[in-house]
């Protein structure tokens, strides 16, 4: 069975149609990348899949159920970072991981130093770039424990010696527990590199108008991407 099924999503905001019957499915540990020209819906589509918005008409369906009975099985990080203003850096990337009650604050803490917020750990919010924001808020995202997780962009803001750091923990969360991953992305090359399967949108009212499988080995992706040469 599908793990995460988008049945003919529409979505309108007054007269303004963004989605218009989206259709997709995605397998149990699949890495799929969405892509699609700025303004098509995807962000529109990704906070129905979080939760937190509903569809004009459609459903979001995880595991056959529809998704408003899955509290919690989602990690949802938005395109432009939430994080909780009165937790300190370090708290917010643990609320991820409360839901299961197991806390691992070294992790936490060695992430935050690799990508470069040493210092930060009892810093809050407000003194955070954007950027910083974005590595804190995709740290806390791996670092979860649920089965399902949605990345809208996560590393539109970093730099390329930092971005490949991040693809790289990606990849490695991924392959360690078998995650599903929905990624959004702007980047072309970046999706082929990272995922299984592409889903293309069109513009707004959007649609899904392409849809590929990426013909390359995980393993070997993996083995790239892990390797120590490949970055220094
Ligand atoms: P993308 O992420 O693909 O760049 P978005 O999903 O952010 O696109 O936006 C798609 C369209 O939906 C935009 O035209 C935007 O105006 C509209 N939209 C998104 N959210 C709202 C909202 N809360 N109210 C009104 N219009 C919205
Ligand atoms: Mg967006």
């Amino acid at each position: 069975m599908e793990h995460l099924e988008i049945r003919d999503i529409q979505k309108s905001f007054g007269s303004n149609r963004v989605l218009d019957g989206v259709n997709f499915s995605t397998e149990k540990g699949e890495f799929v990348s969405l892509l699609g020209p700025s303004g098509s819906g995807k962000s529109t589509l990704f906070r129905m899949i979080g939760g937190i918005s509903s569809p004009s008409s459609g459903d979001v369906l995880l595991e056959g159920n529809s998704i408003k009975n899955h509290p919690g099985s989602v990690s949802y990080t938005p395109q432009t970072p939430s994080l909780m203003p009165w937790r300190s850096i370090l708290d917010n990337v643990l609320l991820g991981q409360e839901i299961s009650g197991k806390k691992d604050e070294e992790m936490a803490a060695q992430m935050l130093e690799r990508a470069g917020l040493s210092g930060f750990e009892q810093a809050y919010p407000h003194e955070l770039s954007g950027g910083m924001k974005q590595r804190v808020s995709f740290i806390r995202s791996i670092l979860s424990p649920q089965p399902l997780i949605l990345l809208d962009e996560p590393f539109s803001a970093l730099d390329e010696f930092t971005r490949t750091d991040m693809q790289k923990w990606l990849l490695s969360m991924w392959s360690e527990h078998q995650r599903s991953i929905l990624f959004v992305t702007h980047n072309i090359e970046e999706a082929i590199f990272l995922s299984d399967r592409v889903i293309v949108l069109s513009q707004r009212p959007a649609k899904v108008i392409k849809e590929f499988e990426i013909p390359f080995e995980r393993p070997r992706k993996e083995e790239i991407l892990l390797s120590e040469e490949f970055l220094y």
